[in-house]
Order: structure tokens, then sequence, then C-alpha cells
């Protein structure tokens, strides 16, 4: 039986990074066998729902660079892929386990339950659906269950869990999981207004998706007995469970929004480029058992496996997700970046530039930083002549004698042919030869004059990028500014 898995979320929001590598893991484990990942939008819960999410958590997963076999989109033959159009099929599968007595109607009003969970928290009890006690089919019988019906008492369909033994499962990350059967609760299957609940709707289409591998996050486990009693009713062969670990910050708290991005989103709008992401996020939990750290899509693919995934909780180190950033950075093409620089550079106020030249600035600069959208405010002068000058930085280096020293470099550097790099290193060393200075004495001047700050990219470099014309003629406004 060929591999199908699918990434279900529910659509409420941004994608969470953590959602963004349960995709990914869906992704290469079904690739990695060549099988399909679907994608289906869990969107039952019309409380959460929030109409622009699905489209965002799309576009997110196909910006990070992997799409899906099946989808609201894609179709397919399990269609319809978003749980809110099928929920005929969900009413039909629990009136399937009424039939059964595998599971029952409940009747109880939102006081009556909050009364039993007072009762139960007074006697020191874990809040647990009481179904012995409550107003429900075992309670009351046939006869009045049906007249309660009949008469359209709001009813809700729970499930009858058996509250003996325990539930296992084989775990593919965690190995075999336990849970006591009498710490689950009869869980809702069926709502008083006809939607499913996750747990009914997720086993329901999984079943009939005809999903192998349910890949998912660690804070799932929980769900899982539940699903395992809901599959036994139903009389249906499980899916293989894989539960991936949680994400933490490096002080092992749990990767939330008050500890700084959590949402792919932010990470693109941060400018880190998808590859690198992808390849960071993919490491976040699995160990490909290599020293190896850089990895494209297609080698993920070939490598991926669910047995080495940890199951321990996956630190989210931001500072080695930054490094992986200029790793890619500095393997692109700067030509193909070129285009991307010229997006960034419209929100700022400088005069417009070719992509040849982009492409330069790029090649020049992206040693020295991670992100191509810090080109414009790193290297500001790149695009627009100095107007401040680091004060520190001057009277460090423009001396009295200063003025003296650079003033005949403006001539020399006027004569070349090329205005390259090398020729203006020649140029200078010829120059600091014969007048028996020290090459700082030069290039700090330079750089203050030329770009008005102290870090940057090598001197004669960033002129020849800057090109003849500009740098002669910042040179001459900064001697006839400071005589
Ligand atoms: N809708 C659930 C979510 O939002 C799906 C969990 C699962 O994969 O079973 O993540």
């Amino acid at each position: 039986m060929s591999v199908r898995v699918r990434f279900a979320p529910s659509p409420t929001g941004f994608l969470h990074i953590g959602g963004l590598r349960t995709a990914l893991y869906n992704y290469l484990f079904a690739k990695h066998n060549d099988g399909e990942c679907i994608l289906r939008i869990e969107d039952t819960d019309q409380t959460r729902y929030v109409e622009s999410a699905e489209k965002a958590i799309v576009d997110m997963c196909r910006w990070a660079g992997f799409d899906f076999d099946e989808g609201p989109e894609q179709g397919g033959k399990y269609g319809p892929y978003r749980q809110s159009e099928r929920t005929e099929l969900y009413q039909t599968h629990a009136s399937i386990l009424i039939e059964n007595g595998e599971a029952y109607y409940a009747f109880d009003t939102s006081e009556e339950l909050d009364r039993m969970r007072e009762r139960q928290q007074k006697s020191g009890l874990a809040p647990k659906y009481d179904r012995t006690i409550m107003r429900n089919q075992t309670t009351l019988g046939e006869d009045e269950t049906s007249r309660l019906l009949a008469e359209g008492e709001p009813s809700v369909i729970r499930l009858k869990v058996p509250h003996t033994g325990e539930i296992r499962f084989n775990d593919l990350v965690r190995g075999e999981v336990v849970f006591a059967a009498r710490d689950i609760d009869d869980q809702i299957l069926l709502k008083s207004d006809g939607y499913p609940t996750y747990h009914l709707a997720n086993i329901v289409d999984d079943h009939l998706m005809e999903i192998t591998h349910v890949i998912r996050g660690e804070e799932w486990l929980p769900s899982t007995p539940k699903h395992c009693i809901l599959y036994d009713a139903f009389g249906w062969e499980k899916p293989k469970f894989a539960h991936l670990p949680l994400l933490l910050n490096p002080d092992k708290t749990k990767m939330s929004k008050r500890h700084g991005d959590v949402f792919v989103e932010d990470f693109k709008n941060k400018g880190f480029f998808a590859e690198a992401l992808v390849n960071f996020i993919a490491l976040c939990g699995w160990n490909p058992s290599s020293d190896r750290e850089i990895f494209s899509m297609s080698e993920l693919i070939e490598y991926f496996a669910l047995e080495k995934v940890n199951k321990a909780g996956a630190i989210f180190d931001y500072k080695k997700l930054e490094w992986m950033n200029s790793q890619y950075f500095r393997s692109y093409n700067p030509s193909d970046l070129a285009p991307e620089l010229l997006r960034i550079l419209d929100q700022y106020d400088y005069p417009k530039v070719s992509a040849e030249y982009a492409a330069q600035v790029i090649k020049l600069l992206r040693e020295r930083i991670n992100f191509i959208g810090d080109i414009p405010t790193f290297g500001d002068y790149m695009f627009v002549a100095p107007k401040n000058f680091d004060e520190e930085y001057k009277s460090k280096h423009w001396q009295p004698e200063t003025h003296g020293n650079i003033a005949p470099l403006v001539g020399m550097f006027e004569s070349t042919v090329e205005f390259s790099h090398q020729e203006l290193h020649d140029i200078v060393h010829a120059y600091i030869t014969e007048k028996q200075l020290a090459l700082k004495l030069i290039i700090h001047p330079l750089r203050l004059m030329i770009t008005g700050k102290q870090v940057g990219a090598g001197m004669f470099e960033t002129m020849e990028v800057l090109g003849k014309k500009e740098t002669l003629s910042r040179m001459t406004a900064f001697l006839e500014n400071n005589a």
C-alpha cells in the first residue's frame, strides 16, 4: 500500500513555525516513500475559524517550497478536503456508532455539566463525564431517548469509552505509548449543532482518505488513545502514528509568541530565505546522523527518516537560523537575488539602481551581513552619498596631515582605465611605498570619505562597485569640506 500522509491544519490564524515543521515532515516522509501528501483543512470549529487563514497556510507552504498532491485547490478522489464540506459524512458515521452501541446520545445542559464538575472537584476527582449518572441514553433508556430526540431536545453524541484496561499504541518516534482507559473521557463526537468534534472528523477522514501514517505534533498525543478507541469502535485498521517533539526556546520553555517570532510569515518578512528556514526547521527534531547541516529540499527528501526524529523537545536556536540564512545568502548567484533587493529598495527613498548594480552590491556586502534586507541600511552609502560621517571614526582617522596625504590620490584614481579594485589597490600601494606611509593612514580616511562609516566591505572593492565618477565626487566634496 502506498504511503499517504496528511497535513491537517485548523484555519485559525497564521501558520506557526511548528505547523510548518509538521507539514514539512509529512511532505518529506511522503516523497521519500514515493507516496502522497495531502492537505486537509480542519475547519469544523466555527468559533475559531478565520477566513483568510487557509490561504495564508497554503501560501506559506508554497513559499517554503512544497506543495500537496491533493487538497482543496488540487482536488483529488478523496475530496472534499475541507471538513466543513463533509459534515454529512460525520453525522452518518456518528449514527453508525450509535447503532453499534459504541456511542450514545447525551442531553445534559451546560449547567448540569458544570455541577457535575464541581462535585467531582470537591471530592478531589479529575473532571470527567460520568455516564452512569448524567442525562443520557444509558441512564434514560431507549424510549425516553427517542422521545427527547423526537421533541428536538438539544443533544450531543458521546463515545462510549471502555473504562477498564489500557490503551496501547506504537508510536514511530516514541515507541510504545500506554494510557489508562479510566483516564479517558467519554469524548463528544457530534455537537448539538450537528458539527463533529476534532476527534470524530479527524479519524473518519484519516480512514476514508486512506491515510497510512499520522505525523503530527506532540500536543496531540493525549488525543491518540481516544482515536484508537474510535478506530476499534468502527472496526477499522489504525494508521501508524508519529508524534513530533515540541519546539522549545533555548531556555527550554515552549516556543510561544511572547518569546518572539512564531509565525512563518514573521520569518519571511524578516528576510529569511525559504530554503534556509526549511533546512533549519528540518533539523529541529530530526537528526540526520552526520555533522552535515546544509541540505537542499531534494537531499532532505533523500535522507529523511521518521526513526531519526528525536523524542526530546527540539531547541529552536535563532542564532543558528541566522547563520544558516547567511550560508544560503552567500551561496546564491547574486544576479538571482537582485530582483529581491530591488523590491526591498523600493521601500527606501534612494535613487533607482539597475539589477546589475544590485547584484554587485549583494556580492560585495553579503560577506558582512546575514540578511539581504539589511543591505539598504548597512550599505546605504552604496545608494546615496553619505550625509553624516561617523564622528568618532573621523576624529580618530582624519588628522591635520590627512588632507595632504589623500589629495594626490584623486588625480591618480582619475587616470585609471578600469577603476578595478586591483588597479586601485596597486595605485595606493605604490603611493604609500613612495611616501613611506602606513596603509591605514589611507584606507580609513578613504572609508570615512566614501562611506561615512567604520565598517563595510573591502575598500577597493567598494570603490570599484561605486564607480569612478561617484567615488571621486565623494572624495572631492569631502576634501573641500574638510580642507
Ligand atoms: N487540526 C489539527 C491541528 O490543527 C490536526 C491535528 C492532527 O494532525 O491530527 O493541528
